[in-house]
């Protein structure tokens, strides 16, 4: 599953980041695992291959370590490969916190296969993307979240890359490919770029017989093979339009002795404003590796992100929450959380907001850095004096607003009576909200 990190490296310049992703980049957040586009595990992103006549292995999904045995046994394979389900890349070279190491797990003899399942289910696994402690291979937790793969293992002769992106600065999708598969595809971008092959699709020819023809031969398909990856590109292709996808990744993309090109790994992940017209796909998302104060935000059309640090931060816009953790940084703090509230904004919101910030016990004191240019001061000041009086706040509020109705805005805060600290703008926000704590 997939080297989601990797092919935004590989992608990275070609494919414009989200908001969020800038400001994750920017504050060095990486033991977030942020949730941009639906991710579904690569048992489910390999259903969908298989209905779109893509070739993997076959296989069976199971959450305890017997339905694992049972399931090797119905494979009736000369091999099988056990393969942890978790939303993140990387697993053959990662690590259990049984002990176990690797993720992804071949074996002729399908007895051993209920004990590397129970060394496997319950247990953390930590990858080079994942947070530090690792991803849980979750059990039970919901009746539908199966959690080990259990495969016929095929004998791979060469492992390559291929992914398709869509990406902004070609206004459309790229396959984006590589003869150097399996690994690391960052690794091969950094160190041997000449082995990374582009070929801009147009959205409405779709993919041309020449451009798979040369994008296999590129990958280093040879014989009939380069006919059949060609096919298997296409056919890739058509998935990730029939579903809405921002990303399908393939890596290994590999060929068998026997002459087969296989999918040994799907990543897909979905276009979130194709929801609507996505349900099926949308009904297999069970939010089991989402963060939950996320998840909650995006209920009321926030965005939250969490951090380490201890002073939360609600702002407008990526752009402002970005100079704000380079302000606090500058001022010897560091943000707790970001809640982004974006543009046409109503009072609940603001409540809703003020109580995930609070939730957080890191939080030390909270920064309201807001520009109103859609937004209206006002309606921010009422939100916040009447979180500040429901939620009975505890810590030390800075609050910084600027732009339309702001006269107002601060009329209305200082004339609440609560201890807000007014700032003039956002350098003095900034200090003061770090003063604040070291009190
Ligand atoms: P990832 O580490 O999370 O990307 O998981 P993959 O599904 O890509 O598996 C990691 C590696 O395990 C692959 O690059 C292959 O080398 C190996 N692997 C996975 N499935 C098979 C298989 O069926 N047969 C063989 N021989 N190797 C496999
Ligand atoms: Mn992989």
């Amino acid at each position: 599953m997939a080297a989601s990190m990797a092919s935004q490296a590989v992608a990275r310049g070609l494919r414009a980041a989200t908001s969020k992703h800038l400001l994750l980049d920017k504050c060095k957040c990486t033991q977030l695992n942020p949730r941009r586009w639906l991710n579904l595990q690569e048992y489910q992103s390999k259903k969908l291959m298989q209905e779109s006549g893509v070739a993997v292995q076959r296989f069976y999904v199971a959450d305890t370590a017997s339905e694992a045995l049972e399931a090797a046994k119905r494979l009736n394979a000369k091999e099988i490969v056990l393969k942890a389900q978790i939303l993140a890349g990387g697993r053959g070279k990662g690590v259990f916190d049984s002990g176990l190491k690797g993720g992804v797990h071949l074996t002729k003899d399908p007895a051993v296969v209920g004990e590397l399942a129970n060394k496997m289910l319950g247990f953390n696994l930590t990858t080079k993307q994942t947070p530090k402690d690792g991803v849980k291979v979750k059990t039970h937790r919901l009746k539908t979240h199966f959690q080990v793969m259990v495969a016929e293992a095929l004998d791979i002769s060469r492992e390559t890359y291929f992914a398709i992106l869509m990406d902004r600065a070609c206004n459309g999708p790229v396959m984006v490919g590589s003869p150097q598969g399996g690994m690391d595809i960052e690794e091969v971008a950094a160190k041997s770029p000449e082995l990374i092959f582009k070929e801009v699709i147009d959205i409405f020819e779709g993919v041309r017989d020449d451009q798979a023809l040369r994008m296999a031969a590129n990958l280093g398909f040879k014989g009939p093979l380069e006919r059949q990856a060609a096919d298997q590109i296409k056919r890739l292709y058509d998935l990730f339009l029939k579903v809405d996808a921002t990303q399908v990744e393939v890596n290994p993309l590999g060929e068998t002795p026997e002459g087969q090109v296989v999918c040994f790994d799907a990543k897909i992940n979905f276009d979130d404003n194709a929801e609507f017209r996505q349900k099926a796909v949308f009904a297999m998302d069970d939010m089991t590796e989402s963060d939950p104060t996320e998840t909650e935000a995006a209920k009321w059309d926030l965005k939250y992100i969490g951090m380490d640090g201890n002073i939360a931060c609600f702002v407008n816009g990526a752009g402002l929450a970005m100079a704000t953790c380079d302000i606090i940084d500058l001022h010897g703090g560091k943000p707790a959380n970001f809640l982004d509230l974006g543009g046409g904004v109503k009072e609940r919101q603001v409540y809703e907001a003020f109580k995930l910030l609070t939730a957080d016990p890191k939080v030390e004191a909270i920064l309201v850095n807001i520009f109103g240019g859609i937004v209206n001061c006002a309606i921010i000041a009422n939100g916040i004096t009447k979180a500040c009086r429901e939620l009975e706040l505890k810590v030390p509020l800075v609050v910084r607003l600027e732009g339309t109705n702001v006269h107002e805005a601060k009329r209305i805060l200082s004339e609440s009576g609560l201890p807000i600290t007014a700032a003039d703008d956002l350098d003095d926000a900034a200090k003061k909200a770090v003063a604040a704590i070291k009190k």
